[in-house]
């Protein structure tokens, strides 16, 4: 028996071992299913998904949901339903990693003996004054309905979209596509698409530039005001509305909790999704710092999904008296949607870097939409074939890290 095991308690007349995991997102969601289905019939492990709300949020699809579009229903209870686990609805406010406790509004506790972190991130409205107080955010589909409602109700003026990474711009093009009546300025560091081949960047340019939205570069935001964007240098925009897309931090309750974690609060993990300094958590997706041969990963859902996997079949390893084995994942696409007429993807090596190929246009579109609307049928088949969620790409020698083979 190891120390997972061992470490089981009574509930009711059996001894199981409590796995809690924190977060129904794409990577919580691909742990609760995975998990489930390689442990469904063995008598003595109970699974808990934690999640704010009972509906699915397709975070890929938030500058949809914020420009008025109806994305689908999708109950997280449902899907659940003929796995085992249980559902608990309810916002974490702290996690006792010494006592093994999760508290959920305030008022309940649940005890775990093995945890999995995957509450995600949010848009980092702290890093510049006023934008927590009068941007706008795509942080949840309640965030991204409040700036919908902005938008409907503006009957002309400037949206400026502040930083101009993949979600600045899906969302700058989303917006000049339905509301034409509006200005949209997309305001960054580095220019849209910077890290895509020179054809893909051409593209995106040029698709940005048909939608008419004004793009500009080397632009610094140090102030958010009620109708205003202050930059460094001194010039002001005038704003109707300020979508803040600019960086994304984590939850403080893993800090909190005494776990270690990076410098943007992410739970630093071992090669097998462990937290370093309390190896009975697990950390996932968008909340997890996971080192690979290239560096530390960034939030991804191509990635998110098959860290939820791994650490799951880590649990199931460490339950059936095995060694989990070491994570490995490579990148292959960044696929960027340009309104709902046009997109682009760039294929990527494994350390995200651009490979010369790439899609545009219809080909594109259709690409992007079947890789946003896959998670959800992903985790249906997982339920009854597990190990249909377990592929991805391990990325050969850009993911191996010094020592390892
Ligand atoms: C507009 C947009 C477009 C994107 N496009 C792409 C793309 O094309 N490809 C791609 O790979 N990635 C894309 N991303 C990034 C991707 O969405 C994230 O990397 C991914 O959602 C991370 O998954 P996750 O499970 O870690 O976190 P999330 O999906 O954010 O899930 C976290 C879950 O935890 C819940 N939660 C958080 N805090 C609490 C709490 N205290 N109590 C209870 N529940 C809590 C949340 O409600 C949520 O359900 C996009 C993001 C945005 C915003």
């Amino acid at each position: 028996m190891n120390a997972q095991q061992k470490t089981g308690t009574t509930t009711g007349t059996a001894t199981a071992h409590r796995v809690v995991i924190l977060g129904a997102g794409y990577a919580g969601m691909a742990a609760a299913i995975q998990l489930a289905a390689r442990v469904k019939g063995r008598d003595g492990v109970d699974v808990t998904l934690v999640n704010a709300q009972e509906r699915f949020t397709e975070r890929l699809r938030l500058h949809m949901t914020a420009t008025g579009q109806q994305t689908a229903e999708l109950s997280i209870p449902q899907l659940l339903e003929g796995t085992g686990t249980r559902f608990v609805r309810g916002w974490v406010t702290a996690v006792d990693a010494e006592a093994k406790t999760v508290r959920i509004d305030d008022d309940r506790v649940l005890p775990y003996d093995t945890l999995v972190y995957g509450l995600g991130g949010v848009a980092d409205t702290s890093a510049v004054p006023g934008a927590e107080d009068h941007a706008y955010t795509l942080s949840s589909a309640q965030d991204a309905e409040l700036l919908a409602g902005r938008l409907e109700r503006l009957a002309g003026g400037t949206v400026v979209v502040a930083g101009s990474g993949l979600t600045g711009i899906e969302s700058a093009a989303e917006i000049a596509e339905r509301h034409p009546r509006l200005s949209v300025v997309l305001l960054g560091r580095q220019e849209p698409g910077a890290t895509m081949n020179p054809k893909a960047k051409a593209y995106l340019h040029a698709a940005l530039d048909r939608l008419g939205v004004q793009v500009r570069n080397r632009a610094e935001v140090v102030k958010v005001l009620p109708d205003t964007v202050e930059l460094a240098g001194g010039e002001s925009i005038a704003a109707d509305a300020v979508l803040w897309t600019s960086g994304t931090r984590t939850s403080p309750l893993a800090a909190a909790a005494g776990l270690s974690v990076d410098d943007r609060g992410r739970i630093v993990t071992d090669a097998t999704l462990r937290s370093v300094s309390h190896p009975d958590v697990y950390a996932i997706g968008d909340a997890a710092a996971i080192r690979q041969g290239y560096g530390v990963m960034h939030g991804t859902c191509q990635g998110g999904m098959p860290t939820g996997v791994h650490a799951a079949l880590s649990i199931d390893r460490a339950l059936r008296g095995k060694q989990p084995k070491p994570f490995r994942f490579g990148y292959y696409h960044t696929p960027v949607s340009l309104g709902r007429g046009d997109a682009v993807v760039q294929f990527t090596r494994p350390d995200d870097t651009p490979r010369r190929i790439c899609l545009t246009g219809r080909t594109a579109v259709r690409y992007k939409e079947t890789v946003t609307a896959s998670p959800w049928p992903t985790y249906g088949r997982m339920k009854k074939m597990p190990a249909s969620g377990a592929f991805w790409p391990r990325g050969g020698r850009f993911t191996r890290l010094k020592g390892t083979k």
